[in-house]
């Protein structure tokens, strides 16, 4: 079709685009592109490469989804993750799409069947790991078909850095020598500079046009809570705030997964492990299971998450702090995909920061790995300890220009922390270190240290004579607890170190200009009373004045809840019925959508955004049948004034 003159490409340019807008519309039944959506989808069809950038739950899937549609011949997508491959072939089939996947889940038969489909043209869509796109058979089967686009979805895991490092990942750059006529697009929600160049490199694509979306997610709140009682703190913000929602708790050791998630069951919340020490059988069913059912949640290790694309996870929390500002957003970015209000909750103290300054020393690796590792463990403590707002950090953090008032949905802006001169709290640490190792050639660790500060005699001061020293008891000015937060904003701002196999406390450079008051330390007062998403949240439209939260909707009137629980219900039968996740039905977006606009007909439903040509076809009826069942039309709208009662509401019940 393409024209050689000017005119000629852009008139090209111009179908592809509307014929990508129209598939939009016919089967996903959205209304408009998002964001890069629309530029990236354009330069794909038209051939170019792409390095796609964009956070989870930007829509990366479009991005090849759409050019898979719109060329002639099958994509190619390659993911990482085998065990959702079912599921995302479901949710494209659900949408009318022909897609299928070959896998080492499937018996000779099955894997035939789909081989036939591609070689017949039968297929818009092909799901392969990474590992089997390397097999010479599978190479062999892709050159008597016809190609439409080569996707390499988790693209990040060409980096050897990254925890998800996959060798099989590197063999990707032949592609394009083999197949320089098919347009290659990578997408990564991992944002760093390093790795993408890293992307660029390994899989070969000089070439690529690369789109950077903003990395914001604003319905996400982020919070991070000093750490008391992490098990009880967490039991406590699931029952004021997420009481029935589906969620993560990231903890570090399969240990901590464990008494977690039964700690989590003994009181009344529906929780399962996930870790790597559990066989396959049981993490296949434990994920099977969040993807499913309504309001579960997952106790894992970092081993789970990749992939999973569940749109409703209303919280990440995390029991223990994250190695990198990577990994954090990356976990937390598993949230409020559908762009409901989300929690990002973390519970963070001064064990996390000598653990991993623990782990950093002891761990493998040469110095430049220890130095890259607590490079990035700085950054981490800092997003921890700022003064400021959260979510400006972390975008500044990845090269991203925040919004310079804050963004008024994160704990910081919210409930602006006091700092103090902790100047004075500050030498007093230091001297106690410094006299231990002067007057005694002794280290010690953090306990020890405070209560020498509190002069507490307890056994070991008492056994190493340290109710002598002329610094006991100087600090009682300050609770056990505060001089805890003492110490681990020191370690955090690299006043103060951390040594050996028992985390002894030691000087860096940066102590002498304490100690000899060169310099003031400024900390963080730890708050008194934490934000609740209730209390703090946009979403319920309680965000009390200077909160200008950006959490893009507001919850739903009490008076259109029994629809919504009635649209949610009948979901779950759907989606038992079928043996799919209920949001391959619907999302839970679109579901309130649906009974905001109460459409009277089948036909007004299709102008429901998420209700696409197929959909409407197979539950469109259902739909209006619920509907209809309720009363037919929507419930007299009732006062606005009764909005705020809502927080004081029990949650509906969810089983
Ligand atoms: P990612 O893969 O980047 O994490 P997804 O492709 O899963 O994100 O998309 C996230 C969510 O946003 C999905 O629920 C998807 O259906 C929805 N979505 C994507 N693009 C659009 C759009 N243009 N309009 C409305 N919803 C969209
Ligand atoms: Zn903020």
């Amino acid at each position: 079709m393409g024209g050689t003159g000017g005119i000629g490409a852009m008139t090209a340019t111009a179908a592809a685009e509307s014929e990508a807008l129209a598939t939009l519309h016919r089967v996903f039944g959205y209304e408009a592109f998002r964001g890069e959506q629309e530029a990236v989808i354009e330069h794909v069809v038209a051939g170019g490469d792409a390095v796609v950038l964009m956070p989870t739950g930007g829509g990366k899937s479009l991005c090849y989804q759409i050019p898979s549609l719109v060329r002639p011949g099958t994509g190619i997508v390659v993911s990482p993750l085998i065990a959702l491959m079912q599921d995302q072939v479901d949710a494209l089939r659900a949408l009318g799409v022909r897609a299928g996947f070959i896998n080492s889940t499937q018996d000779f038969d099955e894997r035939r069947v789909v081989e036939a489909e591609f070689l017949t043209g039968e297929l818009d869509l092909l799901y392969l790991a990474p590992e089997r796109l390397r097999l010479d058979t599978t190479l062999e089967l892709l050159s008597r078909g016809k190609i439409s686009v080569f996707a390499i979805d988790e693209a990040h895991c060409v980096s050897q850095w990254g925890h998800d490092f996959r060798p099989d990942y590197l063999t990707l750059s032949l592609l394009g020598e083999r197949w320089p006529d098919v347009p290659r697009i990578a997408l990564t929600a991992t944002a760093t500079h390093a790795t993408h160049q890293e992307i660029t490199e390994r899989l070969n694509m000089p070439s690529a046009r690369h789109f950077v979306a903003s990395f914001d997610r604003p319905n996400i709140q982020y919070r991070i809570v000093p750490k008391a009682d992490p098990k009880k703190q967490l039991l406590g913000f699931l029952r004021e705030e997420h009481a029935g929602d589906a969620g993560i708790v990231y903890c570090l050791s399969r240990n901590s997964v464990e008494k977690t998630a039964e700690f989590l069951s003994r009181n009344g919340v529906e929780a399962v492990p996930y870790h790597a020490g559990l066989d396959a059988g049981t993490r296949a069913a434990h994920q099977s299971r969040f993807l499913r059912e309504d309001g579960l949640v997952v106790v894992a290790t970092i081993a789970f998450g990749m992939g999973i694309d569940k749109p409703d996870v209303r919280f990440v929390a995390h029991l223990d702090l994250p190695k990198s500002v990577e990994g954090y957003y990356q976990e937390t970015g598993r949230a409020g995909r559908d762009g409901l209000p989300s929690t990002a909750w973390m519970a963070y103290g001064l064990n996390d920061v000598i653990q991993q300054r623990k782990l950093i020393q002891s761990g493998e690796g040469d110095e430049a790995f220890r130095r890259r590792a607590a490079s990035h463990l700085d950054a981490m403590l800092a997003l921890c300890e700022t003064a400021r707002c959260r979510r400006g950090q972390l975008l500044a953090y990845f090269g991203q220009d925040p919004e310079p008032t804050g963004c008024g949905n994160c704990d910081t802006c919210l409930t602006p922390p006091e700092t103090w001169d902790g100047t004075i709290a500050a030498q007093k640490v230091l001297s106690t270190v410094v006299r231990l190792q002067r007057e005694r050639g002794q280290k010690f660790g953090a306990v020890q240290i405070v209560d020498i500060l509190l002069g507490k005699r307890t056994g070991k001061v008492i056994q190493f004579d340290h109710d002598q020293l002329s610094v006991f008891g100087i600090g009682e000015e300050l609770s056990e607890g505060e001089w805890r937060g003492v110490i681990r904003q020191l370690l955090a701002q690299g006043l103060l170190a951390v040594e050996g196999e028992y985390g002894t406390l030691v000087l860096t450079d940066g102590s002498g200009t304490v100690l000899r008051r060169e310099r003031e330390v400024p900390l963080r007062k730890e708050p008194p009373k934490p934000v609740t998403s209730r209390s703090a949240s946009g979403g319920s439209g309680t965000a009390g004045g200077k909160g200008k939260a950006k959490a893009a909707v507001v919850e739903l009137p009490e008076r259109l809840m029994p629809a919504f629980e009635a649209l949610r219900a009948w979901r779950a039968e759907q989606a038992r019925e079928q043996g799919v996740p209920a949001y391959v039905i619907f999302h839970d977006a679109t579901l309130r959508e649906i009974v905001t606009v109460w459409p009277s007909s089948v036909r007004e439903l299709g102008s429901v955004s998420g209700v696409g040509e197929k959909k409407l076809a197979t539950y469109g009826e259902g739909v209006i049948g619920v509907l209809a069942g309720l009363g037919g039309s929507t419930p007299e709208t009732a006062p606005d004034d009764d909005w705020p009662e809502l927080d004081a509401e029990p949650e509906p019940d969810w089983e």
